[in-house]
C-alpha cells in the first residue's frame, strides 16, 4: 500500500472495499445504527477514552510489556525478537480490551442484559468478568464441543455469575454459538447488548472491536520506538476472527512494517480439517458480513478444525479480507502439530507458556526467521497465556 494514501475505512456503508457491510434481518438495522451513533459519539469524547484508559491501567493491567526475547533470538540466530505480552492482561488474553470498551458502550446504550458467544472461552470469561464488575446480567452461548474442551473456562464464567447456554447445532463450536447469540439478539434487542468477541459480524462491530483492540498496536509502537528508536521489520500475530492481529497491525498499516497473519492449518491445508480461511476461502456472506469464507461448492459453510478452540472459525473479519486483496498484510498457516511445537519452544526458551492460538504465531517463526537478518526486528503478539490449553497440550505431547 502506498504510504501517501491515508487509510480511512470502513466507509459510510461499513465496507472495507467490497467486504464487510450489514447483511442482517431488518429488525437489527435500527439497533446497529443506534450502536454506531452512540459509539461514534463516545469515540469522539475524550472523557470516554480517559475512563477506558484508567480502567485499562487499574483493572486490565495495561500497558502490557514488550519483552525482548533473548532466548528465542539466540535460538534462531537471525533478527531480534520481541514479544507483545497480551498474555499478561487480566483474564489471560487480549479479549478483555474489547469487552471492557463494549461494557461501557452497553451502559451508555442503557442496556441491562449482555450476551456473547465464545469459542475457547476467553471471550466468554472476559465478558463475564466485565459484567460482574459493572453489575449487568450475562448470558454466554458456547458450543457443546468447546464446553467439553474448555471446562476450566466454563467454570470460571459460572463463578463470575454468568449463565452458560450450551449450543448443540452444527459443529457445536464457535460459529454455531455465534448464530445462536445473533438469534437471541434479534429477539431481545430492546434490553440486550451483544458483545461480539472479534472483528467480525455486521458493521459497526468490526470497526468497534478493531478500535478497542488497537491499544495493543499503539502501545507496541511507543514501546519499540523507546527500546530500539525505530519501527520493527515484521509483526506476526495469529488470526481467528482477526482481532488480536488487527489490534497490533492497525497503527502500522501506513508504514513499511511487514504484517503477517497466521491462520490455523489444522491437520494440513491439503486436508479438509483446517481453518485457513484467507489461504483457501472464497468470498461469501456469513454472520452479517461479506468476507472470505470456507465453504463447499454449494456455498454451505464448511465444518472446520483447529486444535485451538479460539481459531476454530470458518470466516474471518472483513478488514482482513481487504488487507489480503490489497496486500496490506500477508497470511499463512501452520498446522496443529507445528503450533504444539511452538508452544514447547516458547515455554523452553522464554519461560512463557502461550495460548495455543498465540503458538501459531510463534510456530511461523520457523519459516520467517531464516528470511531475516541480524539487524532486523520481529515482534510477535502473544495474544494469550496457555493455562486454558494445558490439557490439550499435555495430551498432544504425551508427557
Ligand atoms: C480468541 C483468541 C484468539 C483468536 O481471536 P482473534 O480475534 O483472531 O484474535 C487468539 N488468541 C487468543 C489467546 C484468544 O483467546
Amino acid at each position: 500500500m502506498s504510504q501517501s494514501i491515508k487509510y480511512k475505512l470502513p466507509d459510510d456503508n461499513g465496507r472495507f472495499g467490497k467486504y464487510g457491510g450489514k447483511f442482517v434481518p431488518e429488525t437489527l438495522i435500527t439497533p446497529l445504527r443506534e450502536l454506531e451513533e452512540v459509539y461514534n459519539k463516545l469515540n469522539d469524547d475524550p472523557q470516554f477514552h480517559e475512563e477506558l484508559n484508567k480502567l485499562h491501567k487499574e483493572y486490565t493491567g495495561r500497558p502490557t510489556p514488550l519483552t525482548y526475547a533473548e532466548g528465542l533470538t539466540k535460538y534462531f540466530d537471525h533478527a531480534k525478537i520481541y514479544l507483545k505480552r497480551e498474555d499478561l492482561c487480566h483474564t489471560g488474553a487480549h479479549k478483555i480490551n474489547n469487552a471492557l470498551g463494549q461494557i461501557l458502550l452497553a451502559k451508555k446504550l442503557g442496556k441491562t442484559r449482555v450476551i456473547a458467544e465464545t469459542g475457547a472461552g476467553q471471550h466468554g470469561v472476559a465478558v463475564a468478568t466485565v459484567c460482574a464488575k459493572f453489575g449487568l446480567k450475562c448470558l454466554i452461548y458456547m458450543g457443546e464441543v468447546d464446553i467439553e474442551r474448555q471446562s476450566l473456562n466454563v467454570f470460571r464464567m459460572k463463578l463470575l455469575g454468568a449463565e452458560i447456554v450450551p449450543v448443540t447445532s452444527g459443529s457445536k463450536t464457535l460459529k454455531d454459538a455465534t448464530n445462536e447469540a445473533i438469534r437471541d439478539w434479534v429477539t431481545n434487542v430492546k434490553d440486550t447488548h451483544y458483545i461480539i468477541g472479534s472483528v467480525v459480524g455486521p458493521h459497526p462491530y468490526p470497526m468497534i472491536v478493531r478500535n478497542f483492540q488497537s491499544v495493543i498496536g499503539i502501545e507496541t509502537k511507543e514501546q519499540i520506538l523507546k527500546a530500539e528508536s525505530r519501527l520493527p521489520n515484521y509483526i506476526v500475530a495469529s488470526v481467528g476472527g482477526g482481532s488480536n492481529s488487527i489490534g497490533i497491525f492497525f497503527p502500522f498499516i501506513n508504514s513499511d512494517v511487514k504484517l503477517i497473519g497466521v491462520e490455523a492449518g489444522g491437520y494440513g491445508i491439503d486436508t479438509d480439517k483446517h481453518c485457513a480461511t484467507l489461504t483457501l476461502g472464497r468470498e461469501g456472506i456469513f454472520q452479517g458480513m461479506k468476507t472470505y469464507l470456507l465453504q463447499n461448492d454449494e456455498g454451505q459453510v464448511s465444518e472446520v478444525h483447529s486444535i485451538s478452540a479460539g481459531l476454530d472459525y470458518p470466516g474471518v473479519g472483513p478488514e482482513h479480507s481487504y488487507f489480503k486483496d490489497e496486500v496490506i498484510a500477508d497470511y499463512y498457516s501452520v498446522t496443529d502439530d507445528e503450533a504444539i511445537k511452538g508452544t514447547e519452544l516458547l515455554s523452553r526458551q522464554e519461560g512463557i507458556i502461550p495460548a495455543l492460538e498465540s503458538a501459531h504465531a510463534i510456530a511461523y517463526l520457523n519459516y520467517l526467521m531464516q528470511r531475516t537478518t541480524k539487524d532486523e526486528i520481529v515482534i510477535v503478539n502473544v495474544s494469550g497465556r496457555g493455562d486454558k490449553d494445558l490439557n490439550t497440550i499435555k495430551n498432544s505431547l504425551g508427557y
